[in-house]
């Protein structure tokens, strides 16, 4: 069978594949520690539930408005305002079923054939595959464990050329749990204004953090007008199977994206876009302040366990639910690392080139699981590495 040719290179995301895998070995009688997918462990929270039982039997099992409900995209609207200090208009927010249409959307609206996009590496491996899907050119910037994964903004500005339309950056970031600060975004918009491209900015974790709030694009008002804003609901509110996402959008482009989402999916869930409404209220929010501490919790405990390993080290990340230790010394490469890991120790991990060739040497844990699970993890992972031939010629 011949598939279109635009297929050829598109890599979807690992963690599905290793996911059927683990779940594969699990049905074989085998115990496995899943640090491989990304999202949260915990139920979502009490009142958006409630609100979708009630909004499923009161009716809302229509079609809805393409962009999305008014109700809710009027309360997205005021509660990135309220969060950022920043002014933004409903009109401006489209809601669609996840957070990864609506990047494929943005990309596939303003990324034309031969055009070039700068994306982070490593980095969520959806934004490789939409611009490829969109005939454009992956233009990877490398991220540095020594800059603790921080885009470093010059590497950015080095690979800008005429053909850049735009700049992808994700903060907090998977895999890494890189931060960037509210000087490395204005200097991302500056170069963005002064050399005439977008910036798509994935601030899918911004609610998940340890230490201050990381920043946003929004606090920026000079790029509002070039700014693809990417959010949804599947991380803060442990909403990953409800695919609920939403975007601001600078106008013209709202239109090309509704319109992309009418000829796809039509519209998204309706009685799940009411059921979120509920999710902006104080009781929500205690319920993703205890999620939050609690994921501060695992990531000291993955962390300083992970340290503990001769031959591993590991960051501790400021934000999302990753850890992507340096598994160097190990003697091998990434994959089969992790391979090892899932077939002989029951873990199940990511190699770090699942996000792009500069995360070689590298594995992504993620430490969304219990904390008894992670320190099983741990020993596990201590166990496995103390058998390998680290350092064996060849390997
Ligand atoms: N962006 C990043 C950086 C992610 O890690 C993910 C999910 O893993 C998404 C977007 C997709 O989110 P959604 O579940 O809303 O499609």
């Amino acid at each position: 069978m011949r598939i279109a040719e635009r297929m050829r290179d598109v890599v979807g995301e690992a963690a599905f594949a290793v996911l059927a895998r683990a779940n594969e070995l699990e049905r074989q009688g085998r115990s496995i520690v899943h640090l491989e997918i990304g999202e949260p462990d915990f139920d979502t929270p009490e009142p958006i539930v409630e609100a979708a039982v009630r909004e499923l039997r009161g009716g809302a099992t229509h079609y809805s408005p393409s962009a999305g409900i008014p109700e809710l995209r009027t309360a997205i609207a005021a509660e990135l305002g309220r969060t950022f200090g920043a002014d933004v208009h409903p009109d401006r927010v489209v809601v669609a079923p996840g957070a990864k249409l609506l990047l494929f959307s943005s990309i596939l609206a303003l990324v034309d054939p031969g055009d070039e996009v700068l994306i982070p590496d490593p980095a969520f491996p959806a934004y490789e595959a939409a611009i490829r899907i969109a005939g454009g050119t992956p233009v990877p910037v490398p991220l540095a464990e020594s800059n603790e994964f921080r885009l470093n903004v010059a590497d950015l500005e080095a690979r800008i050329t005429p053909k850049t339309r735009l700049a992808i950056i994700n903060s907090p970031e998977n895999p890494t749990g890189g931060v960037l600060t509210l000087g490395d975004l204005q200097a991302v918009a500056d170069l963005a204004v002064e050399n005439d491209f977008y910036v798509l900015s994935d601030e899918i974790y911004s609610e998940i953090y340890y230490d201050e709030r990381p920043a946003s694009m929004l606090q920026i008002p000079e790029i509002q007008d070039r700014l693809i804003l990417v959010h949804g609901f599947s991380k803060t509110y442990a909403m990953t199977g409800w695919r609920l996402g939403f975007a601001v959008l600078p106008g013209q482009l709202v239109d090309a994206v509704v319109l992309m989402i009418n000829t796809s999916v039509s519209c998204t869930s309706t009685f799940t876009q009411k059921a979120a409404t509920a999710a902006f209220s104080a009781e929500t929010r205690s319920a993703v302040e205890r999620m939050v501490s609690e994921f501060r919790r695992r990531r000291d405990t993955i962390v300083d366990g992970l340290n503990s390993i001769p031959g591993v080290r590991c960051l501790r990340p400021k934000g999302a639910f990753y850890v992507f230790p340096n598994v160097q010394e190990l003697g091998a490469t990434s994959e089969e690392i992790a391979v090892g890991l899932l077939e002989e120790a029951g873990v199940s991990a990511l190699p770090g080139t699942a996000f792009g060739k500069n995360g070689a040497g590298y594995l992504r844990f993620s430490f969304a699981n219990s904390l008894s699970n992670i320190e099983e993890a741990v020993e596990r992972i201590r166990n496995h590495v103390a058998a390998l031939p680290v350092g064996k010629p060849g390997l």
